[in-house]
Protein backbone atom coordinates (compact mmCIF):
# COMPACT_ATOMS: atom_id res chain seq x y z
CA UNK A 1 0.00 0.00 0.00
CA UNK A 2 2.52 2.23 0.72
CA UNK A 3 3.95 2.07 -2.72
CA UNK A 4 0.84 4.49 -3.81
CA UNK A 5 1.41 6.75 -1.02
CA UNK A 6 2.27 10.76 -1.87
CA UNK A 7 4.83 12.12 0.04
CA UNK A 8 2.82 13.62 2.60
CA UNK A 9 1.80 10.67 3.85
CA UNK A 10 5.01 8.61 3.56
CA UNK A 11 6.42 11.74 5.50
CA UNK A 12 4.10 10.67 8.36
CA UNK A 13 3.31 7.17 8.35
CA UNK A 14 6.02 5.50 5.94
CA UNK A 15 8.53 2.75 7.51
CA UNK A 16 6.39 2.14 10.69
CA UNK A 17 3.06 0.22 10.14
CA UNK A 18 2.02 -1.16 14.51
CA UNK A 19 0.28 -4.19 14.90
CA UNK A 20 -2.53 -4.28 16.97
CA UNK A 21 -1.60 -2.87 20.70
CA UNK A 22 1.60 -1.33 19.49
CA UNK A 23 2.58 1.87 20.23
CA UNK A 24 1.37 4.36 17.84
CA UNK A 25 4.62 6.26 18.06
CA UNK A 26 7.59 4.70 16.75
CA UNK A 27 9.40 3.35 19.58
CA UNK A 28 13.14 4.24 20.70
CA UNK A 29 14.66 0.61 20.67
CA UNK A 30 17.67 1.61 23.11
CA UNK A 31 18.94 -1.47 23.13
CA UNK A 32 22.50 -2.67 21.59
CA UNK A 33 21.32 -6.59 21.38
CA UNK A 34 19.08 -9.17 21.00
CA UNK A 35 17.62 -12.04 22.82
CA UNK A 36 17.73 -15.74 20.42
CA UNK A 37 16.59 -19.04 21.55
CA UNK A 38 18.52 -21.19 19.04
CA UNK A 39 22.22 -21.32 17.77
CA UNK A 40 21.10 -21.74 14.60
CA UNK A 41 19.19 -18.81 14.68
CA UNK A 42 22.03 -16.43 15.38
CA UNK A 43 24.95 -18.28 13.01
CA UNK A 44 22.22 -17.93 9.68
CA UNK A 45 22.10 -14.27 10.67
CA UNK A 46 26.04 -14.22 10.89
CA UNK A 47 25.78 -16.10 7.16
CA UNK A 48 23.30 -13.36 5.91
CA UNK A 49 20.97 -16.36 5.37
CA UNK A 50 18.01 -15.17 7.62
CA UNK A 51 16.99 -11.54 8.01
CA UNK A 52 17.02 -10.41 11.67
CA UNK A 53 18.86 -7.69 14.06
CA UNK A 54 21.73 -9.10 15.91
CA UNK A 55 23.61 -6.30 16.74
CA UNK A 56 22.94 -2.50 16.65
CA UNK A 57 26.24 -1.13 14.95
CA UNK A 58 24.45 -3.06 12.25
CA UNK A 59 20.84 -2.82 12.20
CA UNK A 60 18.52 -1.95 14.81
CA UNK A 61 14.51 -1.81 14.24
CA UNK A 62 14.00 2.25 15.12
CA UNK A 63 17.19 3.19 12.80
CA UNK A 64 15.52 0.13 10.44
CA UNK A 65 12.00 2.03 10.34
CA UNK A 66 13.27 4.81 9.51
CA UNK A 67 15.87 4.04 6.89
CA UNK A 68 12.47 2.55 4.96
CA UNK A 69 11.02 6.28 5.41
CA UNK A 70 14.01 7.53 3.46
CA UNK A 71 14.32 4.94 1.24
CA UNK A 72 10.17 5.20 0.46
CA UNK A 73 10.64 8.68 0.16
CA UNK A 74 13.57 8.86 -2.45
CA UNK A 75 11.80 5.88 -4.31
CA UNK A 76 15.59 3.24 -3.47
CA UNK A 77 15.25 -0.21 -2.62
CA UNK A 78 16.77 0.67 0.53
CA UNK A 79 18.76 2.96 2.79
CA UNK A 80 21.70 2.52 5.54
CA UNK A 81 21.66 5.36 8.30
CA UNK A 82 24.81 6.33 9.03
CA UNK A 83 26.68 8.40 12.20
CA UNK A 84 26.94 11.62 9.52
CA UNK A 85 26.49 13.64 6.14
CA UNK A 86 30.70 12.79 6.09
CA UNK A 87 29.98 9.18 6.86
CA UNK A 88 27.30 8.79 4.01
CA UNK A 89 29.95 10.30 1.61
CA UNK A 90 32.68 8.66 2.28
CA UNK A 91 30.91 5.35 2.68
CA UNK A 92 28.87 5.67 -0.49
CA UNK A 93 32.30 5.34 -2.09
CA UNK A 94 34.45 3.07 -0.17
CA UNK A 95 31.56 1.04 -0.78
CA UNK A 96 32.65 0.53 -4.73
CA UNK A 97 36.15 2.67 -4.34
CA UNK A 98 39.46 1.26 -3.29
CA UNK A 99 43.10 2.36 -3.23
CA UNK A 100 44.02 3.03 -6.92
CA UNK A 101 40.74 3.91 -7.95
CA UNK A 102 39.07 7.48 -8.72
CA UNK A 103 36.53 9.33 -9.07
CA UNK A 104 34.90 12.45 -10.73
CA UNK A 105 33.28 15.01 -9.11
CA UNK A 106 31.86 18.03 -9.49
CA UNK A 107 33.72 21.34 -7.97
CA UNK A 108 30.73 22.92 -6.20
CA UNK A 109 30.49 21.24 -3.11
CA UNK A 110 29.97 21.03 0.37
CA UNK A 111 33.26 22.29 1.69
CA UNK A 112 33.38 19.49 4.12
CA UNK A 113 33.08 17.15 1.41
CA UNK A 114 35.51 19.01 -0.80
CA UNK A 115 38.30 18.41 1.77
CA UNK A 116 37.45 14.54 2.40
CA UNK A 117 37.50 14.23 -1.39
CA UNK A 118 40.49 16.00 -2.32
CA UNK A 119 42.47 15.31 1.04
CA UNK A 120 41.24 12.32 3.33
CA UNK A 121 39.96 9.97 0.35
CA UNK A 122 43.49 10.78 -1.62
CA UNK A 123 45.15 9.37 1.30
CA UNK A 124 43.40 6.30 1.58
CA UNK A 125 44.80 5.94 -2.34
CA UNK A 126 41.07 7.07 -3.96
CA UNK A 127 41.84 9.68 -6.86
CA UNK A 128 39.49 12.43 -7.64
CA UNK A 129 39.15 15.12 -10.42
CA UNK A 130 37.03 17.85 -9.81
CA UNK A 131 34.98 19.45 -12.86
CA UNK A 132 33.42 22.43 -13.73
CA UNK A 133 29.80 21.20 -13.49
CA UNK A 134 28.65 23.51 -16.22
CA UNK A 135 31.35 21.62 -18.78
CA UNK A 136 30.46 20.08 -21.98
CA UNK A 137 29.45 16.84 -21.85
CA UNK A 138 32.51 15.38 -24.14
CA UNK A 139 34.61 17.79 -21.40
CA UNK A 140 33.30 15.95 -18.53
CA UNK A 141 34.15 12.46 -20.52
CA UNK A 142 37.84 13.54 -21.13
CA UNK A 143 37.93 13.36 -16.94
CA UNK A 144 37.38 10.00 -17.26
CA UNK A 145 40.02 6.84 -16.27
CA UNK A 146 40.05 3.40 -16.65
CA UNK A 147 40.23 3.12 -12.76
CA UNK A 148 37.01 5.84 -12.62
CA UNK A 149 34.59 4.60 -10.27
CA UNK A 150 31.89 7.05 -9.66
CA UNK A 151 30.61 10.40 -11.11
CA UNK A 152 29.53 12.69 -7.73
CA UNK A 153 27.65 15.59 -7.74
CA UNK A 154 25.19 17.48 -4.98
CA UNK A 155 21.59 18.06 -5.95
CA UNK A 156 21.82 21.95 -5.27
CA UNK A 157 25.66 22.67 -5.23
CA UNK A 158 26.19 24.37 -1.54
CA UNK A 159 27.05 27.46 -1.24
CA UNK A 160 26.96 28.68 -5.36
CA UNK A 161 23.18 27.21 -5.38
CA UNK A 162 23.80 25.60 -8.51
CA UNK A 163 21.46 23.15 -9.55
CA UNK A 164 22.90 20.07 -11.04
CA UNK A 165 22.47 19.10 -14.69
CA UNK A 166 20.81 15.46 -13.89
CA UNK A 167 20.37 14.69 -17.31
CA UNK A 168 24.31 15.73 -18.92
CA UNK A 169 25.81 13.88 -15.45
CA UNK A 170 23.22 10.63 -15.54
CA UNK A 171 24.00 10.65 -19.96
CA UNK A 172 27.79 10.82 -18.83
CA UNK A 173 27.72 8.34 -15.65
CA UNK A 174 25.98 5.65 -17.99
CA UNK A 175 28.04 5.99 -21.38
CA UNK A 176 30.94 5.46 -18.56
CA UNK A 177 29.55 2.23 -17.00
CA UNK A 178 29.89 4.11 -12.99
CA UNK A 179 27.10 4.75 -10.83
CA UNK A 180 26.03 8.57 -10.59
CA UNK A 181 25.94 9.43 -7.11
CA UNK A 182 23.67 12.66 -5.46
CA UNK A 183 24.22 14.65 -2.54
CA UNK A 184 20.26 15.71 -2.04
CA UNK A 185 20.93 17.02 1.58
CA UNK A 186 19.85 20.59 0.73
CA UNK A 187 16.78 19.48 -1.38
CA UNK A 188 15.48 16.85 0.35
CA UNK A 189 13.71 13.88 -1.03
CA UNK A 190 10.47 16.28 -0.30
CA UNK A 191 12.30 18.43 -3.52
CA UNK A 192 13.68 16.79 -5.79
CA UNK A 193 14.23 12.83 -6.21
CA UNK A 194 17.59 11.99 -7.94
CA UNK A 195 16.91 8.13 -8.34
CA UNK A 196 14.63 9.33 -10.56
CA UNK A 197 16.47 11.76 -12.55
CA UNK A 198 19.23 9.07 -13.49
CA UNK A 199 20.89 8.90 -10.37
CA UNK A 200 21.97 5.24 -9.14
CA UNK A 201 23.08 6.18 -5.38
CA UNK A 202 21.55 9.10 -2.94
CA UNK A 203 23.40 10.51 -0.17
CA UNK A 204 21.71 13.02 2.56
CA UNK A 205 23.04 14.58 5.53
CA UNK A 206 20.15 14.14 8.28
CA UNK A 207 21.74 16.45 10.12
CA UNK A 208 20.04 19.14 7.73
CA UNK A 209 16.42 19.60 6.94
CA UNK A 210 15.80 15.68 7.82
CA UNK A 211 16.05 16.64 11.38
CA UNK A 212 15.16 20.05 10.85
CA UNK A 213 15.31 21.47 14.41
CA UNK A 214 19.12 21.22 14.64
CA UNK A 215 19.11 18.87 17.48
CA UNK A 216 20.89 15.82 15.73
CA UNK A 217 24.10 14.97 13.22
CA UNK A 218 23.54 12.04 11.17
CA UNK A 219 23.62 11.06 7.53
CA UNK A 220 21.91 8.33 5.32
CA UNK A 221 22.65 6.20 2.03
CA UNK A 222 20.01 5.73 0.03
CA UNK A 223 20.15 2.57 -2.95
CA UNK A 224 18.30 3.36 -6.29
CA UNK A 225 18.97 -0.54 -7.00
CA UNK A 226 19.04 0.40 -10.91
CA UNK A 227 22.49 0.47 -11.65
CA UNK A 228 24.24 -2.79 -13.27
CA UNK A 229 27.39 -3.69 -11.35
CA UNK A 230 27.83 -6.87 -12.72
CA UNK A 231 29.88 -5.14 -15.74
CA UNK A 232 33.45 -5.90 -14.70
CA UNK A 233 34.57 -2.80 -12.61
CA UNK A 234 33.31 -3.89 -9.49
CA UNK A 235 34.64 -7.12 -8.33
CA UNK A 236 33.33 -6.96 -4.64
CA UNK A 237 29.81 -6.98 -5.64
CA UNK A 238 30.17 -9.92 -7.77
CA UNK A 239 33.52 -11.87 -6.37
CA UNK A 240 32.83 -13.99 -3.51
CA UNK A 241 33.22 -11.90 -0.11
CA UNK A 242 35.53 -14.01 1.93
CA UNK A 243 34.48 -12.58 5.36
CA UNK A 244 30.76 -14.20 4.90
CA UNK A 245 32.19 -17.78 3.24
CA UNK A 246 32.15 -16.95 0.37
CA UNK A 247 28.74 -15.00 -0.46
CA UNK A 248 28.49 -13.02 -4.04
CA UNK A 249 26.20 -9.45 -3.45
CA UNK A 250 25.05 -9.31 -6.60
CA UNK A 251 24.13 -12.78 -7.19
CA UNK A 252 22.28 -13.14 -3.53
CA UNK A 253 21.18 -9.94 -3.26
CA UNK A 254 19.60 -8.65 -6.43
CA UNK A 255 19.53 -4.92 -6.96
CA UNK A 256 19.93 -4.56 -3.41
CA UNK A 257 23.64 -5.72 -3.62
CA UNK A 258 24.87 -2.29 -3.12
CA UNK A 259 23.18 -1.49 0.04
CA UNK A 260 23.66 -4.84 1.79
CA UNK A 261 27.55 -4.51 1.08
CA UNK A 262 27.30 -1.15 2.54
CA UNK A 263 25.63 -2.32 5.78
CA UNK A 264 27.41 -6.20 6.37
CA UNK A 265 30.89 -4.82 5.82
CA UNK A 266 31.34 -1.03 6.08
CA UNK A 267 28.99 -0.79 9.19
CA UNK A 268 30.58 -4.10 10.75
CA UNK A 269 34.03 -3.24 9.89
CA UNK A 270 34.00 0.47 10.48
CA UNK A 271 31.64 0.76 13.21
CA UNK A 272 29.72 4.34 11.86
CA UNK A 273 26.37 3.70 13.08
CA UNK A 274 23.17 6.00 13.45
CA UNK A 275 21.94 5.90 16.88
CA UNK A 276 18.31 4.48 17.91
CA UNK A 277 17.82 8.20 19.66
CA UNK A 278 18.72 9.86 16.88
CA UNK A 279 16.97 7.75 14.50
CA UNK A 280 13.70 8.16 16.37
CA UNK A 281 14.62 12.10 16.11
CA UNK A 282 14.86 12.05 12.49
CA UNK A 283 11.74 10.13 11.97
CA UNK A 284 10.14 12.53 13.88
CA UNK A 285 11.60 15.38 12.07
CA UNK A 286 10.54 13.61 8.93
CA UNK A 287 7.08 13.91 9.91
CA UNK A 288 6.87 17.98 8.89
CA UNK A 289 9.30 17.62 6.15
CA UNK A 290 6.59 18.04 3.33
CA UNK A 291 5.00 20.84 5.36
CA UNK A 292 8.56 22.89 6.39
CA UNK A 293 9.95 22.88 2.90
CA UNK A 294 7.19 24.16 1.20
CA UNK A 295 7.36 26.74 3.83
CA UNK A 296 11.21 26.99 3.62
CA UNK A 297 11.21 27.59 -0.07
CA UNK A 298 8.25 30.14 0.14
CA UNK A 299 9.76 32.21 2.79
CA UNK A 300 13.37 32.05 0.64
CA UNK A 301 11.89 33.27 -2.69
CA UNK A 302 10.14 36.09 -0.80
CA UNK A 303 13.16 37.14 1.42
CA UNK A 304 15.15 36.51 -1.98
CA UNK A 305 12.85 39.15 -3.77
CA UNK A 306 13.24 41.68 -1.40
CA UNK A 307 17.21 41.42 -1.06
CA UNK A 308 17.23 42.04 -5.16
CA UNK A 309 14.94 45.20 -4.37
CA UNK A 310 17.42 46.31 -2.01
CA UNK A 311 19.95 49.38 -2.69
CA UNK A 312 22.11 48.23 -0.16
CA UNK A 313 22.70 44.53 -1.32
CA UNK A 314 25.11 44.44 -4.50
CA UNK A 315 23.85 40.48 -5.68
CA UNK A 316 21.16 37.60 -4.36
CA UNK A 317 21.57 34.38 -5.25
CA UNK A 318 18.82 31.85 -5.53
CA UNK A 319 17.75 28.93 -7.66
CA UNK A 320 14.52 30.31 -8.39
CA UNK A 321 15.42 33.98 -9.36
CA UNK A 322 15.49 34.73 -13.09
CA UNK A 323 18.94 36.03 -12.47
CA UNK A 324 20.55 32.79 -11.30
CA UNK A 325 23.13 31.24 -13.75
CA UNK A 326 21.01 27.69 -13.28
CA UNK A 327 17.70 29.06 -13.49
CA UNK A 328 16.03 26.73 -16.03
CA UNK A 329 17.47 23.85 -14.47
CA UNK A 330 15.74 25.09 -11.22
CA UNK A 331 12.41 25.39 -13.08
CA UNK A 332 12.82 21.67 -14.50
CA UNK A 333 14.26 20.17 -11.79
CA UNK A 334 12.74 21.90 -8.84
CA UNK A 335 9.04 22.61 -9.16
CA UNK A 336 7.39 22.37 -5.92
CA UNK A 337 10.31 24.86 -4.63
CA UNK A 338 14.24 25.23 -4.58
CA UNK A 339 14.51 25.12 -0.70
CA UNK A 340 15.43 27.76 2.03
CA UNK A 341 19.04 28.35 1.01
CA UNK A 342 20.10 31.94 -0.86
CA UNK A 343 22.94 33.61 -0.61
CA UNK A 344 23.41 37.63 -1.05
CA UNK A 345 26.60 40.25 -0.92
CA UNK A 346 26.09 43.41 0.98
CA UNK A 347 27.23 46.76 -0.68
CA UNK A 348 30.87 47.26 0.87
CA UNK A 349 32.04 43.91 0.77
CA UNK A 350 33.16 41.82 3.48
CA UNK A 351 33.71 44.11 6.28
CA UNK A 352 29.94 45.60 5.68
CA UNK A 353 28.81 41.83 5.20
CA UNK A 354 30.60 41.28 9.27
CA UNK A 355 28.08 44.39 10.35
CA UNK A 356 25.25 43.40 8.80
CA UNK A 357 25.51 39.96 10.97
CA UNK A 358 26.10 41.60 13.89
CA UNK A 359 22.67 43.75 13.32
CA UNK A 360 20.83 40.47 12.88
CA UNK A 361 18.43 40.59 15.95
CA UNK A 362 15.56 37.36 14.81
CA UNK A 363 18.62 35.54 12.62
CA UNK A 364 21.19 34.06 14.36
CA UNK A 365 25.10 33.44 13.37
CA UNK A 366 25.69 29.96 13.56
CA UNK A 367 27.79 26.78 11.37
CA UNK A 368 24.85 24.92 10.43
CA UNK A 369 21.69 24.91 7.51
CA UNK A 370 18.49 23.77 7.52
CA UNK A 371 17.21 24.54 10.77
CA UNK A 372 13.77 25.98 11.35
CA UNK A 373 15.10 28.78 12.80
CA UNK A 374 16.55 31.29 10.47
CA UNK A 375 20.19 31.58 10.61
CA UNK A 376 23.38 33.13 8.91
CA UNK A 377 26.81 32.51 7.94
CA UNK A 378 29.81 34.06 6.35
CA UNK A 379 31.87 31.09 4.07
CA UNK A 380 34.96 32.25 3.09
CA UNK A 381 36.06 32.68 6.98
CA UNK A 382 33.96 29.84 7.92
CA UNK A 383 33.08 26.65 6.28
CA UNK A 384 35.37 27.21 3.02
CA UNK A 385 38.11 28.56 5.16
CA UNK A 386 39.93 25.35 4.79
CA UNK A 387 40.13 26.22 0.36
CA UNK A 388 42.45 28.15 -1.23
CA UNK A 389 40.78 31.42 -3.01
CA UNK A 390 40.91 29.54 -6.41
CA UNK A 391 39.03 26.35 -4.55
CA UNK A 392 36.79 28.89 -3.12
CA UNK A 393 35.98 30.16 -6.34
CA UNK A 394 35.63 27.42 -7.77
CA UNK A 395 32.87 26.39 -5.05
CA UNK A 396 30.84 29.69 -5.68
CA UNK A 397 32.20 31.16 -3.00
CA UNK A 398 32.44 34.53 -3.26
CA UNK A 399 34.94 36.73 -0.69
CA UNK A 400 31.55 38.71 0.13
CA UNK A 401 29.12 36.20 0.13
CA UNK A 402 26.65 35.67 3.06
CA UNK A 403 24.67 32.32 3.24
CA UNK A 404 21.25 32.36 4.89
CA UNK A 405 19.37 29.58 5.61
CA UNK A 406 15.97 31.00 6.02
CA UNK A 407 13.65 29.77 8.35
CA UNK A 408 9.72 29.23 8.98
CA UNK A 409 9.38 31.90 11.30
CA UNK A 410 6.75 34.25 9.79
CA UNK A 411 8.84 35.54 6.91
CA UNK A 412 7.09 39.42 7.58
CA UNK A 413 9.20 39.25 10.94
CA UNK A 414 12.04 37.63 8.70
CA UNK A 415 12.39 40.46 6.39
CA UNK A 416 12.32 43.15 9.21
CA UNK A 417 15.27 41.70 10.84
CA UNK A 418 17.50 41.81 7.50
CA UNK A 419 15.63 45.28 6.71
CA UNK A 420 17.03 46.73 10.30
CA UNK A 421 20.47 45.34 9.66
CA UNK A 422 20.96 46.54 6.52
CA UNK A 423 19.45 49.95 7.44
CA UNK A 424 22.28 50.05 10.57
CA UNK A 425 25.26 49.35 8.12
CA UNK A 426 27.58 51.73 9.31
C1 LIG B 1 26.25 19.41 6.19
C2 LIG B 1 26.43 18.78 4.88
C3 LIG B 1 27.18 17.60 4.75
C4 LIG B 1 27.88 16.95 5.92
O1 LIG B 1 26.95 16.51 6.84
P1 LIG B 1 27.26 16.30 8.42
O2 LIG B 1 26.00 15.68 8.90
O3 LIG B 1 27.53 17.64 8.99
O4 LIG B 1 28.44 15.39 8.51
C5 LIG B 1 27.30 17.04 3.49
N1 LIG B 1 26.71 17.60 2.42
C6 LIG B 1 25.99 18.74 2.51
C7 LIG B 1 25.36 19.30 1.29
C8 LIG B 1 25.82 19.36 3.74
O5 LIG B 1 25.10 20.48 3.82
Amino acid sequence: MSNSWKKGTICIQGGYTPKSGETRVLPIYQSTTYKYDDPDEVAALFDLEAEGHMYSRISNPTIAAYEEKIAQLEGGVGAVAVSSGQTATTLSILNICKSGEHLVAASTLYGGTFTLLSATLKKFGIGVTFIDPDAEEEEIIKKFRGNTRAIFGETIGNPGLNILDFEKFSRVAKKMRVPFIVDNTIATPYLCNPLKLGANIVVHSATKYIDGHASSIGGIIVDGGNFDWDNGKYPELTEPDPTYHGIRYVERFGNAAYIVKARVQLLRDLGVCASPFNAYLFNLGLETLHLRMREHSYNALRLAKYLESHENVSWVSYPLLESHSTYSLAQKYLPNGASGILTFGVKGGVEAGKQFIRNLKLAALVVHLGDARTSVIHPASTTHRQLTEEQQIAAGVAPDLIRVSVGIEDVEDIIKDFEQALRNLA
